[in-house]
């Protein structure tokens, strides 16, 4: 039997029950497997940093969400928002789940199309589509989710002129009572711009007008706030019905739900505190049945939830280089991850663990990355074990939005793999190489020699 490790004896005063003024602590456990997979050998295979998906928290989260407005709402289907993880694996996963496609830019689109997706059950949002894009969508008769006034009289533009009728849909903007409002995208609600792109719409009789759209905001703590926005888009498909005796197929309540995660400067766990599936379900359901639709006019519910599917199901596994102790006497552990693949940790306290056994002996710590640059903090305060150098760490909760906003910066990214529902490992996406890095880069030929 191995000797156990000589530790020094501690007391440790323990509050039960009572919150002090760091919350409600919760003790730390090492975090040594993900799926049944070790967290040693994943780095030992891939490298460090790595990130680790499990297929199996994407699919118990999908179902989960599904059941949520399922059980409550009769007609609804989910878009998954290629923006908040286009891997195309992942995207993969959701579409075998049933989920359409939710994109917000060309190259989105055309990932989309090449993962399978018919064109009709992918949605395209954002404020920036080019003239090849509506072309592509406009041919695919994929629903178009309009931003602007502009993009309406072009889309009216190109129907004339391809001899189509394009599928459309309005964004809206609304005040839903969190502030401050996104109103920068599509038209507004109240100051009656949504019915001017509505009537300027059905009037010119070019574009099918199919849906209504809504995307509030993102990490929204406030089911209450989808409940408002639900109930103004009824008031507007009702009101197009008595208008214009035209029926709206779909009502899009956007994403945006919070994910598991805790934004910084919070006093509680957003684990223990975020509002779940069936709160934000139950809003929005019971908004959309209360506002007078007939029974065989109830508009299909769509849903472009991003963050709060996958958030949970990501984790990052990195190396300590090296502990140091700062001018005033604190801790600090550098990792070999930094903000360049962890952009959330701008906005999160991510959980983060030791992936190998410890001690009681904890110590507020700071958690540097490894670029050379101020900013390149993980975590300001964290009460960790004492890790030393190459030991491992896991960060939870980063399935959102990490693996599309990495970027390039000092380091380059690190592979991703996916565990299985078999909790086999695959390779989703490489680590990458200067090669790539440089594949896009040309040198003109006066600047290839130089002496020194
Ligand atoms: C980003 C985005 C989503 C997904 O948002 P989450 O916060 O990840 O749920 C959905 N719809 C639109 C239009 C978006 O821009």
């Amino acid at each position: 039997m191995k000797k156990l490790q000589y530790e020094r004896p501690l007391i440790q005063r323990l509050n039960t029950g009572l919150m002090n003024k760091f919350g409600m602590k919760t003790e730390y456990t090492p975090h040594t497997h993900i799926d049944e997979v070790s967290v040693k050998s994943l780095i030992k295979e891939f490298g460090s940093p790595l990130f680790v998906i499990s297929e199996k928290t994407i699919r118990n989260t999908y179902k989960e969400a599904n059941r949520a407005f399922k059980t409550r709402y009769p007609k609804v289907q989910f878009a998954w928002s290629y923006k908040t993880n286009y891997i195309n694996a992942v995207c993969n996963v959701f579409h075998q789940e049933g989920s359409w496609a939710e994109v917000v830019s060309g190259f989105e689109y055309h990932k989309a199309l090449n993962n399978g997706v018919p064109g009709s059950k992918i949605i395209f949002n954002g404020p920036d589509k080019s003239e090849d894009d509506l072309r592509a969508a406009i041919n695919n008769e994929s629903p178009i989710h309009i931003d602007h006034l502009d993009e309406l009289y072009h889309l009216n533009e190109l129907a004339v002129e391809m001899n189509k009728r394009p599928k459309v849909a309005i964004r809206v903007n609304m005040d839903t009572g969190v502030y401050p409002m996104w109103d920068r995208f599509g038209f507004n609600y109240e100051n009656g711009q949504a019915w001017d792109a509505i009537n300027k719409i059905i009037l010119a009789d070019k574009l099918d007008l199919v849906g209504l759209h809504s995307h509030i905001g993102t990490f929204m703590l406030s089911p209450s706030a989808y409940g408002v926005a639900a109930s103004k888009l009824s008031d507007l498909a009702l009101g197009i019905k008595k208008k214009y005796k035209k029926n709206i197929l779909y009502l899009d309540m956007g994403g945006g739900f919070a994910s598991k995660n805790t934004l910084k400067g919070s006093f509680l766990q957003g684990v223990d505190t975020n509002p779940n599936f069936d709160q934000f379900a139950e809003a929005i359901s019971t908004a959309i049945l209360n506002a007078g639709f007939g029974t065989d006019e109830l508009p299909l519910l769509v849903l472009e939830t991003g963050r709060a599917l996958i958030d949970d199901a990501g984790y990052l596994l990195g190396s300590v280089i090296s502990n140091k102790r700062l001018s005033d006497g604190r801790r600090a552990t550098i990792l070999d991850f930094g903000v360049n693949v962890m952009f959330t940790s701008f906005w999160y306290d991510h959980k983060i663990s030791p992936a190998q056994d410890f001690g009681n002996y904890t110590e507020d710590s700071v958690l540097y990355g490894p670029l050379c640059m101020n900013i390149d903090v993980i975590r300001e305060h964290i009460t960790l074990p004492p890790l030393k150098r190459n030991d491992h760490v896991v960060v939870h909760t980063v399935g959102a939005y990490n693996m599309t906003q990495w970027m390039q910066f000092i380091a380059l990214r690190p592979a991703v793999v996916m565990i299985d529902m078999k909790n086999k490992v695959h390779l989703i996406r490489k680590r990458e190489n200067l090669e790539y890095l440089e594949a896009c880069e040309v040198k003109p030929d006066y600047l290839k020699s130089f002496k020194l």
